[in-house]
């Protein structure tokens, strides 16, 4: 029987990769978008025509209200849940001292509130079937402080603190839930940066390079199969030896 899964923010990016390489490997997904209806659409579109299964619906994380009905939406697909990726999350880097309250609230309530928001809905659900994995994407922003990121610093710090007190919660029935932490990776997140900026990050980076979604991707992979049954609780950096 095949695994299901649901992945926020599925839309483009490492989640999109994300939802692509579970769906190969015979998982069932729901994804989300928030605003990309298109490319959420054409994304479930590919995976059908390859012969998968996967439907995409709209969320804000940020909204409690809007979590509950995309995992019910999820939940009516699926009909079961094995999985769930939070991987949704937005950036908006300033400098403190300029920084407007909005700039902060956004980040906060999106990355951080929002795995709360998403995990809420189905924590109970895995810990009634004794059966359940959880898998967060958080950032080397959440390892190391990084100028212009307090707000993404503190929200990704905060998943990680999260993920240690759900993973001491969920153990006794089974049920990992691990955080990953990528470095710098080619998606549209990235792209915004200015392309002087990413000729300086690449030469800090240990492998001179960043790093493809369909890697993180990979690692998603490994720690929701049964390979990775005895791990809970820990961070994983992905990020060509960044913060080595
Ligand atoms: P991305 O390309 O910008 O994609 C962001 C995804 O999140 C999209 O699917 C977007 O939906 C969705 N989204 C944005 N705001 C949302 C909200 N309020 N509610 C629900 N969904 C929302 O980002 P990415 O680079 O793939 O990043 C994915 C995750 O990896 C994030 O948590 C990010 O912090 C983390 N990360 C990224 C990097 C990197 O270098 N790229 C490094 C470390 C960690 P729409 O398409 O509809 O807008």
């Amino acid at each position: 029987m095949s695994k299901k899964a649901i992945v926020t923010g599925g839309s483009r990016g490492i989640g999109a990769a994300i939802v692509e390489t579970l769906t190969r490997e015979g998982f069932e997904v729901v994804f989300s978008y928030l605003s990309n209806k298109e490319s959420a659409e054409n994304l479930v579109q590919k995976i059908t025509d390859q012969g998968g299964r996967a439907a995409a619906f709209q969320l804000d994380t940020s909204d409690y209200e809007s979590a509950v009905n995309f995992v019910n939406q999820a939940k009516e697909f699926l009909t079961e849940v094995d999985v769930l990726i939070n991987n949704a999350g937005i950036t908006r880097d300033k400098s403190l001292f300029i920084m407007q309250k909005d700039e902060w609230d956004s980040v906060i309530n999106t990355n951080l509130s929002g795995y709360f928001n998403v995990t809420r809905q189905l924590i109970g659900y895995f810990f009634k079937n004794k059966r359940g994995c959880i898998i967060n994407v958080s950032s080397v922003s959440g390892l190391v402080g990084i100028a212009g990121q307090t707000n993404y610093c503190a929200s990704k710090s905060g998943i990680i603190g999260f993920t240690r007190a759900l993973a001491k919660e969920a153990a006794k029935l089974g049920i990992p839930v691990n955080c990953i932490a990528p470095g710098y990776i080619d998606t549209e997140m990235t792209r915004q940066l200015p392309e002087k900026h990413l000729e300086e990050i690449k030469n800090m980076i240990p492998m001179h390079r960043i790093g493809k979604a369909q890697e993180v991707a990979d690692l998603v992979s490994f720690l929701c199969s049964e390979k990775a049954r005895y791990i809970t609780g820990q961070v994983f950096a992905i990020d060509g030896g960044l913060t080595a």
